[in-house]
């Protein structure tokens, strides 16, 4: 688990704003299950979810509270999809698990808003749809591309114009946009303590501030171990994403975490709030490295974006941010910039998430590439379904073993490279455009 997390999400407008969270002691002693989860975010919230659904055993372990991590902290953007478009998933993987791929990941978003009706979880959700808006003729080039492919397959996607653009996001800073109409928002940090008081309701057993420190097991059996306790049980599921710490360390070296940071205002004055996103939408653009904007049920604007690995240039982040904010919104110039969070999300070098089978017994899922409200809580799904029998060739994503990273520990000097070069590929973009 990464460490000096805990003082990043302390000013967060989710904590500000949070349902009651569930009681979840540490664990103390020794507990037999069928499924051990580690994780306590939407991927091994829903997995604990489902499988107690259909009646196992299960206990999940999370080191903080459930949804601490980065499904506590997120944007609360559904985006369908995965990073790659369609055609070229199923280029990659094949016709047949390339379109289970294209259907799992297309249907994410629906499948998280039929899990809040079903659960009745209240969590602000709406599926108004996901503006991608485009700033240059690139990144125009690149969403007609993305939404022609998913209208081949009769997804609900749009192509705006740049009035209509302006008129949904409130600004004219955009040249066009793509409207996917099975997005939507939703107050994350709630949805997560959603699905865990309902994991409770089916059974399950979460224990909070209980650490994973040791995994020893093989396919007859595992033992996980915290500072108070044991947990034996036939299956085990890793959903420790961008928090991977060394307990995991193979998974820890598939993922690299990046820091995406956020800002937020106060309650907006009415007269500000109905010029800005004025329907509701949420909107993330198409630049490398993209700019994710929404008001909150309340009518407060938040803003994320990039952040880096260093507190200090965190902070300047956030003011870029704030800053950005009001050249998009010249409104937001008096408003009150109450909040700012942050939080790592697990990037993989293939840009796909992965299901990665760790030995006989024992699946891990992550790596959403920024993308985790809609796939996190279908892969938890997914894993449900193996750990209760499906066989792997059988599931709708290829499980395959871990691959790390080579040069893992080369990570944060190759992210901030990585970094400063796509900011010039944007900013030199901007300019031609
Ligand atoms: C700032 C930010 C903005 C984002 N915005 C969006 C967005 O708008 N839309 C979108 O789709 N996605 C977004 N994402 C990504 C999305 O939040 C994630 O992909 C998703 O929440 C991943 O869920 P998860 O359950 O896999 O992991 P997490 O929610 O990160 O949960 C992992 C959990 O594992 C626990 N853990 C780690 N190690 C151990 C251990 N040894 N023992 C026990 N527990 C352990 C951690 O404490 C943590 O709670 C964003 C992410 C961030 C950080």
């Amino acid at each position: 688990m990464i460490e000096n997390e805990a003082g990043v999400i302390a000013n967060s407008l989710w904590t500000a704003t949070a349902n009651p969270a569930p009681d979840c002691p540490p664990l103390q002693g020794k507990a037999d299950c069928d499924v051990a989860i580690v994780g306590g975010g939407y991927t091994g919230l829903s997995a604990a979810l489902h499988l107690a659904e259909r009646g196992l055993r299960v206990i999940l372990l999370e080191a903080m509270t459930p949804g601490w991590g980065a499904s506590g902290r997120n944007g609360g953007q559904v985006n369908p999809g995965l990073k790659e478009d369609p055609d070229t998933i199923e280029a990659q993987h094949g016709p047949d698990m390339g379109a289970r791929m294209v259907a799992l990941s297309g249907g994410a978003g629906q499948f998280v808003f039929d899990l809040i009706a079903r659960l009745g979880i209240e969590c602000d959700a709406h599926q108004t749809g996901w503006i991608q808006p485009y700033h240059n003729q690139l990144s125009e080039a690149v969403v007609r591309k993305r939404a022609q492919q998913w209208n081949r397959r009769g997804a609900p996607l749009d192509l705006l114009d740049r009035q209509t653009t302006a008129e949904l996001l409130g600004t004219d800073a955009y040249l066009g946009a793509m409207i996917d109409r099975r997005g939507g928002n939703l107050h994350p940090l709630n949805y997560a303590l959603g699905l865990a008081h309902a994991a409770l309701a089916a059974g399950a057993v979460i224990h909070g501030h209980s650490p994973v420190i040791a995994h020893e097991g093989s396919g007859v059996g595992h033992v996980l171990r915290t500072e108070a306790g044991q947990v034996r049980a036939q299956k085990v599921l890793i959903c420790t994403n961008g928090y991977t710490g060394k307990t995991f360390g193979k998974m820890r070296r598939t993922v690299v975490p990046i820091r995406s940071v956020q800002v937020a205002t106060e309650v907006l004055p009415p007269e500000v709030a109905s010029t800005i996103l004025p329907q509701g939408h949420s909107a993330s653009d198409a630049r490398r490295l993209l700019l994710y904007f929404r008001k909150d049920a309340a009518g407060r604007f938040v803003m994320g974006g990039r952040g880096k690995y260093s507190e200090s240039g965190t902070a300047e982040q956030m003011r870029r941010l704030r800053a950005a904010s009001v050249a998009l919104y010249p409104a937001l110039r008096d408003a009150e910039w109450k909040f700012a969070w942050g939080g790592f999300v697990a990037m993989t070098q293939d840009h796909y998430p992965h299901l990665n089978e760790l030995g006989p017994g024992v699946m891990a899922a992550m790596g959403y590439n920024g993308r985790g409200v809609a796939m996190a809580s279908v892969m938890g799904k997914v894993l449900a379904d193996w750990a209760s029998g499906t066989p792997t060739a059988a599931l709708p994503f290829p499980a395959t073993p871990p691959r790390p990273i080579p040069f893992y520990f080369m990570r944060k000097p190759a992210v901030t490279a990585t970094v400063a070069w796509s900011l010039l590929k944007d900013r030199w973009e901007e300019r031609q455009g």
